[in-house]
């Protein structure tokens, strides 16, 4: 579902990262807030929600933040979680 939701559906895995990086997703927060505007999950648009992690396409170079709740249900995550 949210591989379709992001065009994603019909890519090769590989192709798509996760990153969860504390310190890099703090940084970015950082620089949204700089701008005045905020880092929002791309795909709740629920302002309240913390932004836990960011997928990356690297084939399109897109990028999609999700907050906690929608980056568990990314089925990537059980596969990434152990590197
Ligand atoms: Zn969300």
């Amino acid at each position: 579902m949210y591989f379709e939701a992001i065009g994603a559906a019909n890519h090769d895995l590989d192709d798509i990262e996760l990153m969860t990086d504390r310190a890099v997703l703090e940084d970015l927060s950082d620089v949204f807030r700089g701008q005045g505007s905020m880092l929002v999950c791309h795909f709740c648009d629920d302002v309240s929600e913390i932004i836990a992690g960011i997928l990356v396409d690297k084939e399109s170079e897109k990028a999609w933040v999700l907050c906690g709740p929608c980056l568990r249900q990314v089925p990537l995550q059980g596969t990434l979680a152990s590197q």
